[in-house]
């Protein structure tokens, strides 16, 4: 998959001035080639070599699983449901990541502790699962938020026994995924607001550690199914994840900025 990002280039901006007429010029210099494809990586860190030599890196601001499951979302729209149905699976795997993280953080945990322990469960999904029922046990005095036996048992048929599941089937996994992402980000905002700022700042702050200090990092955002959650409820207050497939299939924003292809 590959995705448009920005060419603009801080440091020719600096290098101007910093001025709004120096950026107003380099506008004008680029010509509408202000983007330019890359393949999206694991590693969420994009290089780019500006016409004047700068070497600049990007980063998308949206964390892992926020990425996964729009990933799902368009193989589903491209009639390959088993695939989404994977990837809906390990958006989840990811979000629970988030929220061990959210929660140590509201109990002081310091990052390196934190990733110390995670090093132990990082190839366990089962033990990260057990590990975020007991936080929540702890944190919310029950275990508010199980995934469904069904769902478990739906989701091993379609990883472990080859079973190519309809896309109606595929359609209603992605919903309870998103339904539980939100329901969960929703207590966070509520209970913890600031611990789940601070685990979105330190995910940004991540790739300023790797690159070195006189390298420009810049961050973009982008419109996602799960950010935009809001949209996709219908009366009742509940997530209509077809209205997202909808939005998702007709949006230009996904059309330019999504590129299929290897
Ligand atoms: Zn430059």
């Amino acid at each position: 998959m590959k995705i448009k990002l920005s060419t603009f280039c801080y440091l020719c901006l600096k290098e101007d001035g910093n001025t709004k007429e120096a950026y107003d010029n380099l506008i004008k210099e680029m010509g509408g080639n202000e983007k330019h494809l890359t393949e999206l990586n694991n590693e969420n860190l994009y290089e780019f070599t500006c016409p004047r030599g700068h070497k600049t890196y990007s980063q998308l601001s949206e964390e892992k699983y926020v990425i996964l499951f729009d990933l799902g979302s368009l193989a589903l729209l491209d009639g390959y449901s088993k695939e989404a149905v994977s990837t809906f699976s390990s958006t989840f795997e990811r979000f629970i990541e988030f929220c061990i993280k959210v929660i140590c953080i509201n109990r002081s945990t310091s990052n390196d502790s934190f990733l110390k322990t995670w090093k132990a469960m990082i190839r366990q999904s089962e033990r990260q699962i057990g590990a975020f029922y007991i936080l929540q046990l702890l944190e919310f005095g029950e275990t508010k938020y199980m995934m469904d036996e069904n769902r478990i048992a739906f989701r091993n048929k379609v990883i472990h026994q080859g079973y190519i599941p309809k896309s109606s089937e595929a359609i209603e996994y992605g919903e309870y995924i998103l339904s539980l992402i939100d329901q969960i980000l929703i207590e966070f905002q509520i209970k913890m607001p600031e611990s789940l700022n601070k685990a979105h700042f330190l995910k940004i702050m991540e790739n300023g550690k790797i690159i070195k200090d006189n390298v420009s990092l810049s961050t973009s955002s982008m419109p996602t199914i799960i950010k935009n959650r809001e949209l996709w409820r219908d009366q009742s207050g509940k997530i209509n994840f077809s209205k997202a497939l909808l939005s998702l299939q007709e949006n230009s924003f996904y059309k330019d900025f999504y590129n299929k292809g290897i």
